[in-house]
């Protein structure tokens, strides 16, 4: 039977049928009480003899000590990274390949450790940091270390060669992924780095400092600095950069490139989005109501490629919402520790503050809020679950990042409406679709403004796969060949 002409699908009510008994991860996360910056492979105190606090999202208790990098601090970096690039750049490659295989392995060998610190640090469920972040993050080094002894394979005909130093500032979403994602393909290329992890989630990539000097990494090639944005505008402004690249919000990449118009430095830009998951009348409903959870509720939909907008054809919407409702239900929030939780806390009190502050303007232009059921911890930042409904274009809601647990939806009747509808957007970063014929994928893939389009399937990732967006959404390539070669000096 056409699933058009079915009726919505029956509430589902599962009150406390399912009983879950806690099921925390007890691995030992081995913080520090204090964390010092990475420079040329020391520990060094901030010589502004400043600190701030990591916070757990989840109880809002201090977490450990890190250093507020000054600009004296961002400078020692530079020139550290500078002095190394001299003989890391010339390394051949099958030697740095060594490197990022041992970095990768011992990642792998310590990976519960992470998972434990990524998720007591940034609110995540440990079922994420421990399923997704940690082996994507080793993935990307293994995968770059594969590389780095057969450049020539990734330009035939071109000679590949280092920038130099590079500086590199990342968001607080996927701490250590977005710190792969960066450092390994620079120093496959023999590039030397400076980075600056995001001021919520700076204790992963100190920890990460530890893999370094076990892997016998040279002093130097990276160094890590820890602050908030003014840190992050010394390590983009800085001189003795060769190239910058940048993942966080719109609003900042464009103040970044502000500040480096009229120079000569390269640049990658990874910044917002405002996705379109688009369900057409004959896709699988069932698969594609997990893929819309998937979309929007992983990571509690702090992710810059978040399904944020579904976009459903008319005559299944009443019957996707009510799948989608019942599915909604289903998730569990709460402690981002236990192994049975779906959605952990919102990052930040600011974070969570930007999440009711649009979410509040939705309903106020006419969005219908809901959301299931349930008591939200007490102590910690935490958002339910949340699907507005009756969204129209000109929402704020619907144009906004809003980098929550917060879907809004909208419907359409035909393709080329569904297209301008997605379209209609400043930012160009992912879009999946969902529909039973592959001609129509075919056509969407091309006409869809996106760098990435999944097709009834959602936050597929790959580090042999370029990401990157369009648009608002940035320019520049992570991942896979293209993401290499945004490293390489211009043949
Ligand atoms: P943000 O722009 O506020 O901060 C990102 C980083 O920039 C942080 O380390 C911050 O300290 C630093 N920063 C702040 N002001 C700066 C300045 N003036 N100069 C230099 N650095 C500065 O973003 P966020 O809130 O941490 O992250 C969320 C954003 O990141 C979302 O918009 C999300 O879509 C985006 N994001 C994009 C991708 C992608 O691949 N396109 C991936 C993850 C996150």
């Amino acid at each position: 039977m056409a699933p058009t002409r079915r009726g919505p699908a029956p509430r589902l009510i599962f009150g406390d049928l399912w009983p879950f008994d806690p099921a925390p991860e007890t691995a030992d996360p081995k913080l520090a009480d204090r964390y010092q910056l990475f420079i040329g492979g020391r520990y060094v105190r901030p010589r502004s003899g400043q600190y701030f606090d990591s916070i757990n999202p989840a109880t809002e208790r201090r977490l450990a000590s890190i250093p507020r990098a000054g600009a004296a601090d961002v400078n020692a970096a530079y020139a550290a990274a500078t002095a190394a690039f001299r003989r890391w750049s010339v390394l051949p490659g099958r030697e740095r390949g060594k490197y990022l295989f041992r970095i990768a392995r011992l990642l792998q060998d310590r990976a519960r450790e992470f998972a434990v610190a990524e998720t007591l640090d940034g609110g995540k469920p440990i079922k994420e940091s421990r399923d997704f972040d940690v082996p994507m993050a080793a993935a990307h080094f293994f995968y770059h270390a594969g590389w780095a002894d057969k450049l020539e394979y990734a330009a035939p005909g071109r000679t590949l060669r280092p920038l130099g130093v590079v500086g590199q500032v990342i968001p607080w979403n996927f701490p250590l992924l977005m710190l792969a994602w960066k450092l390994a393909p620079a120093l496959a290329l023999g590039n030397c780095v400076v980075l600056k992890p995001a001021e919520t989630t700076s204790i992963t990539a100190l920890k990460f400092a530890g893999i370094l000097e076990d892997a016998g990494l040279p002093p130097g090639v990276v160094n890590l600095v820890t602050g908030a944005g003014e840190t992050g505008a010394w390590v983009m402004g800085h001189p003795a950069a060769a190239k910058v690249a940048f993942t966080g919000s719109t609003e900042v990449g464009k103040a970044i490139m502000r500040q480096l118009a009229g120079t000569d430095r390269r640049m990658t830009m990874e910044l917002g989005g405002k996705a379109a998951n688009i369900v057409f009348d004959d896709a699988p409903l069932d698969q594609a109501v997990e893929g819309i959870v998937n979309g929007i509720f992983f990571n509690q939909g702090h992710v810059c490629c978040a399904g944020s907008r579904l976009l459903v054809q008319e005559g299944v919407a009443a019957r996707v919402i009510a799948k989608l409702k019942n599915r909604m239900r289903m998730l569990r929030v709460g402690d981002p520790l236990d192994k049975n939780t779906d959605l952990g806390a919102i990052n930040s009190a600011a974070q969570l503050a930007t999440i009711r502050r649009l979410v509040a303007a939705g309903e106020r232009e006419g969005a219908e809020l809901w959301q299931p059921e349930g008591r939200l911890p007490a102590q910690g930042y935490f958002f339910p679950p949340t699907l507005l409904t009756g969204v129209t274009q000109s929402h704020r809601v619907a144009r906004e990042e809003i980098f929550g647990p917060v879907l809004s939806v909208l419907t359409f009747r035909t393709v080329d409406e569904a297209i301008e509808k997605a379209n209609n957007t400043a930012y160009g970063l992912s879009a999946g679709v969902w529909t039973d014929k592959g001609s129509r994928i075919l056509r969407l893939s091309t006409e869809l403004k996106a760098g990435v389009v999944w097709a009834n399937t959602f936050n597929r990732f790959d580090p042999s796969s370029p990401f990157g967006g369009y648009k608002e959404s940035g320019f520049g390539r992570e991942g896979g060949r293209q993401g290499l070669l945004d490293y390489a000096a211009r043949a």
